[in-house]
């Protein structure tokens, strides 16, 4: 049966105000310049990954053969050992750090779990989840983590295995946890247990083509790594990628293989569009492609500091941040641009779709406000 008209007005209706609250969208990391209509009879099919994309599977209505390239180009992005990876495509960043969690978790079950109060809120969920012991540690003013305060709170637990969180790009300022020096740490204080997990949701699309490279990835020290793949790459979908070690992984295999199944990752079913996209983007794009998506995304981000602090606004980013913070705006700007606000702080983030006119009309937007704003205290 088709649709009522009414049914009818109301998609169309849906329609209308997405493509209408998309165009001013500047707080949040999610790109939207992209054009994946190729894709689309694709829709056409019933397709599922479940299980283990690196392993066999009756069910082949799938795509984890694209899966798996979208797996090896990320591990090798976060320098990776190729014979010692494993991964999969995920729900989004989320899924992938109640992933590197759960790896954790089922290696140490009676480690503390440490991360900074900067950590996006999916940690602090995940670690409920696990039921694992957890300590919050302080954040330095740019959001990123207190290495003292950690360092301190491992002291005082030093009988316990050591999981740490480390933010790859956190929420409101970006701020990039050095794992190098998180690894030094845990060494010279002789913690023999230990797991670094990297949440590199925000920053894991475009850390490794910056310069200088951040310090988060396997080379660095990290055990795990989740990433999101509608942020920076951009997707119709929510998406990630999460790699962990596969020789870690493969305990965990063999623990839900004793109970009788092979199954590896957290879902049952598993969405098998979304690698198709994903796989999609990175090979039309290339490297060359995502150092081009970077380049422009840094130029608009020094722009905007720049512009806001032009026109009296106290802006700020961390070193080679797409997020500029900026004390909050009016209600009216936060509600137009929709604008992440917290703690009386606003940011915009300069994903790859966001254009310097964008920011010229932001900027115009900002003045007229802060004009009205001086108006109303001369009258
Ligand atoms: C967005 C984000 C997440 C969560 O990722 P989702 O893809 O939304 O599940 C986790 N951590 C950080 C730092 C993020 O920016």
């Amino acid at each position: 049966m088709d649709l009522q008209s009414i049914e009818k007005d109301k998609l169309k209706e849906l329609y209308d105000t997405i493509e209408q609250t998309t165009q001013n969208f500047l707080g949040y990391p999610v790109s939207k310049d992209f054009d994946y209509s190729e894709l689309i009879p694709f829709l056409k099919f019933p397709i599922n990954n479940l299980g283990d994309p690196f392993g066999e599977s009756t069910y082949r209505v799938d795509s984890r053969a694209m899966e798996r390239e979208v797996v090896n180009f990320f591990a090798s992005l976060f320098r990776a050992k190729a014979e010692d990876s494993w991964g999969y495509v995920t729900n989004g960043g989320s899924e992938g750090n109640l992933y590197g969690l759960y790896v954790a978790r089922e290696l140490y079950p009676k480690a503390i779990v440490y991360f900074s109060e900067s950590t996006h809120y999916s940690i602090q969920k995940n670690i409920t989840l696990l039921n694992t012991d957890h300590i919050i540690v302080k954040s330095q003013k740019n959001g990123e983590i207190d290495y003292n305060d950690l360092k301190e709170a491992i002291g005082y637990n030093r009988h316990r295995p050591v999981v740490v969180v480390a933010n790859i790009g956190t929420t409101m300022t970006e701020a990039k946890d050095n794992t190098k020096v998180i690894k030094t740490l845990l060494e010279e204080m002789a913690i023999e247990k230990h797991y670094i997990h990297a949440d590199a949701a925000l920053a894991g699309g475009f850390a490794p083509f910056i310069t200088p490279r951040p310090v988060f990835d396997f080379e660095d020290g990290i055990d795990s790594i989740s990433v999101s793949g509608h942020k920076f790459i951009g997707s119709p979908m929510p998406s990630g990628v999460v790699i962990v070690k596969k020789h870690n992984r493969d305990r965990i295999a063999r623990r839900i293989a004793y109970i009788g199944s092979s199954d590896a990752t957290i879902t049952g079913s598993r969405n098998g569009h979304s690698p198709l996209f994903l796989w999609y983007a990175i090979k039309k794009l290339g490297i060359e492609g995502f150092k081009k998506r970077t380049a422009h995304s840094l130029a608009v981000a020094a722009y905007t500091e720049k512009r806001l602090n032009e026109i009296g606004v106290n802006a700020w980013r961390n070193e080679n941040a797409l997020t500029i913070v900026f004390p909050a705006p009016h209600n009216d700007i936060i509600s137009k641009w929709q604008l992440a606000t917290e703690k009386g702080q606003s940011h915009i983030i300069c994903m790859p779709n966001v254009t310097f006119e964008q920011i010229d009309s932001f900027i115009a937007d900002m003045e007229l406000v802060l004009c009205e704003l001086v108006l109303c205290e001369l009258v």
